[in-house]
């Protein structure tokens, strides 16, 4: 019997993240002496603020060291719920929010306590990559609402009404997006969440983690803050981007009574409360939110710079994100064209053959749903950025 035949068919049958999947192979290509750029995983190339971690190594030398309230420390909750009534005009008690190992972890906790086998999640797309697989684990079925590129990759709300059936439990979205870094803006949220209340039953994930880093005027919308949605919305949120915290692991999520209390059991009977030293940081992340500021002022930079880049490249088709900190660009113009030896299928052969080529880690728009395109991190330095497109720029010049 081999392994594969002893592993639960729920694991045999999930995918292998894409995105972690090319990081590692970008590390196994880096032992190996080669000089790869890696722009595979997004991960902000930032310290975390010293405050934050100041508080870490007080916590440290105080002693927090044990186990903590399954959702959370009480003042972390309540600094969450402070942050979500200020900045989101969402107005939740600390009751009703669950601090986890990362907002992955508070996305696959909240799949888990609402999703029954053969329930739909319908999935804004392009979507990241983790979310469909989550669906999977817990035996609902995803349905995927395609933002075409002509639409800023973004979802009309006669879409999402088409894609509703009498199986939809959740609609599900980021906004700023990964990968595309499109916003949603308030009246488009508006707009989705009309057709959303129109259905009984029906629950929004709406995932926040880029929040700060939106470029746009008009700035952050969370559709949590529409009252007659409120108790539908789950908002889902975390440290990792705004904060440069991904290490840390926290998350978290706000929403009903009823949902905080179910994620709150499944999670003492599966992780217990995250870590403890992580939370009591955390607490003071919103005391001084001038990194956070200087962080997005530079991937702001950086997008202008790789997205020009981008557009000098024969047959690319660049969108201009507005958040987050990735590029999107469609590279169908390449598929069919060879190199003498291999010829480009989709996206996701196009970043293999990139990555044993020029060196360059990327991640194909496939597992994002988007086969067309591939995803660019733009969370690295200006020099890397630049080197990394002047590299893809000279290997597409040998297709043919
Ligand atoms: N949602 C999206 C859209 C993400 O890109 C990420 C990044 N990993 C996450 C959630 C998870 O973040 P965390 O590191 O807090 O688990
Ligand atoms: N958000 C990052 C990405 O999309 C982190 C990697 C991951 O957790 O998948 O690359």
């Amino acid at each position: 019997m081999s392994a594969l035949n002893l592993v639960a068919d729920r694991i045999n049958a999930l995918e292998e993240s894409a995105t972690l999947g090319m990081s590692k192979k970008s590390r196994e290509l880096a032992a190996q002496g080669h000089k790869v750029i890696n722009l595979s995983v997004g991960e902000p190339d930032f310290k975390t603020p010293k405050h934050i971690c100041d508080a870490a190594k007080a916590a440290i030398d105080a002693g927090f060291h044990h186990y903590t309230p399954v959702a959370g420390i009480p003042e972390l909750r309540k600094a969450i719920a402070d942050k979500l009534k200020r900045e989101n005009n969402i107005d939740w008690k600390p009751e009703n929010i669950v601090v986890s190992t990362g907002a992955k972890h508070s996305l696959a906790n909240v799949i888990s306590c609402l999703i029954n086998p053969g329930d739909e999640v319908a999935i804004l797309s392009p979507y990241w990559v983790s979310y469909s697989e989550m669906v999977k684990l817990a035996e609902g079925k995803s349905v995927i609402v395609e933002g075409k590129f002509e639409n800023d990759f973004k979802v009309k709300p006669e879409q999402l009404e088409a894609a509703i059936t009498d199986r939809t439990k959740i609609v599900m979205y980021a906004s700023p997006n990964n990968p595309t870094g499109s916003i949603y803006s308030e009246a488009e949220l508006r707009a989705l969440a009309a057709v959303i209340e129109n259905h009984e039953n029906i629950f929004v994930l709406a995932d926040e983690i880029y929040e700060y880093i939106n470029f746009t005027d008009e700035g952050h919308f969370s559709m949590g803050s529409i009252p007659s949605m409120k108790d539908r919305v789950i908002t889902v949120n975390g440290f990792a981007k705004g904060f440069a915290m991904t290490g840390w692991r926290l998350g978290y999520i706000a929403a009903a009574k009823w949902i905080a209390d179910a994620v709150e059991k499944l999670q003492g009977q599966v992780t217990s409360g995250t870590n403890s030293i992580a939370q009591r940081a955390a607490v003071v992340a919103w005391d001084d939110t001038s990194a956070a500021e200087s962080m997005k002022l530079a991937y702001l930079r950086r997008r202008n710079l790789v997205v020009g880049l981008l557009r000098e490249i024969p047959g690319f088709k660049v969108n201009m994100p507005d958040g987050a900190f990735y590029a999107f660009p469609d590279v169908s113009y390449y598929f069919g064209k060879s190199d003498g030896n291999v010829t480009i299928q989709d996206a996701d052969q196009l970043c293999m053959w990139l990555l044993e080529t020029a060196h360059v880690a990327l991640v194909g728009g496939g597992s994002f749903g988007a086969p067309n395109c591939l995803r660019l991190s733009t969370a690295a330095s200006d020099e890397a950025l630049t080197e990394a497109v002047a590299r893809v720029k000279a290997a597409l010049a040998n297709l043919k």
